[in-house]
C-alpha cells in the first residue's frame, strides 16, 4: 500500500528499488485511549524485532513486505491533540481540555448541560509517513547485517 501511494505521488518506482520508511507521524486525540509513552515503547520493541528476527531470507523478505522497510532509526512522532464537543442546545463547538474533562466531563461550558456530542479527540490517525527509495540489494544486505550482529540480543 505504501508503495502504491508512493508511485501515485512520485511516478514510477523501479522493481529493484525498495522504499525505506524513516519517520511516522501519528495524531493522537486526548480520548484516544492510547498512552503516548507506552506506544513509543511498543514501537521501539516492534522496530527492534523487525530488524532482528524478520524476515529470514531475501525471498521471503521480498514477498512479505512488498519492498517496504523500516529504517532501524525510524522516528515515531506523536502529535497529541485536544478534544472538542458540540452542544446541541447552544449550537456551538467548544474545546475540551484534560482539566475541564476531569471537572465537568463532556458538559457544555455555557449551559453546563450534557446534551453534547464528542466531535474530535478520540482519534488515532497516521498523518504522515516519510520514506525514500533505496536499492533493493542495499536494503537486504543491511537487514542481514543487523540480523547477524544482533542475534540473541533481547529487548526484554
Ligand atoms: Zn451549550
Amino acid at each position: 500500500m505504501a508503495r502504491r501511494e508512493y508511485v501515485s505521488r512520485h511516478g514510477n518506482l523501479p522493481i529493484d528499488q525498495n522504499l525505506v520508511v524513516t519517520s511516522l507521524t501519528l495524531r493522537l486525540g486526548l480520548f484516544s485511549g492510547v498512552d503516548k509513552g507506552l506506544l513509543k515503547r511498543a514501537f521501539q520493541v516492534a522496530l527492534h524485532d523487525f530488524h532482528c528476527y524478520w524476515p529470514s531470507t531475501p525471498e521471503t523478505q521480498q514477498a512479505e513486505c512488498d519492498g517496504v522497510y523500516f529504517s532501524p532509526t525510524t522516528q515515531l512522532i506523536i502529535e497529541q491533540v485536544s478534544a472538542s464537543i458540540y452542544c446541541r442546545e447552544c449550537g456551538s463547538h467548544y474545546p475540551v481540555s484534560q482539566q475541564s474533562f476531569q471537572r465537568h466531563y463532556l458538559s457544555c461550558p455555557n449551559n453546563h448541560r450534557h446534551i453534547t456530542q464528542l466531535i474530535s479527540g478520540d482519534e488515532m490517525l497516521l498523518i504522515n509517513m516519510q520514506m525514500h527509495p533505496e536499492s533493493a540489494s542495499t536494503c537486504i544486505s543491511e537487514a542481514f547485517k543487523n540480523n547477524n550482529t544482533q542475534e540473541g540480543n533481547s529487548h526484554v
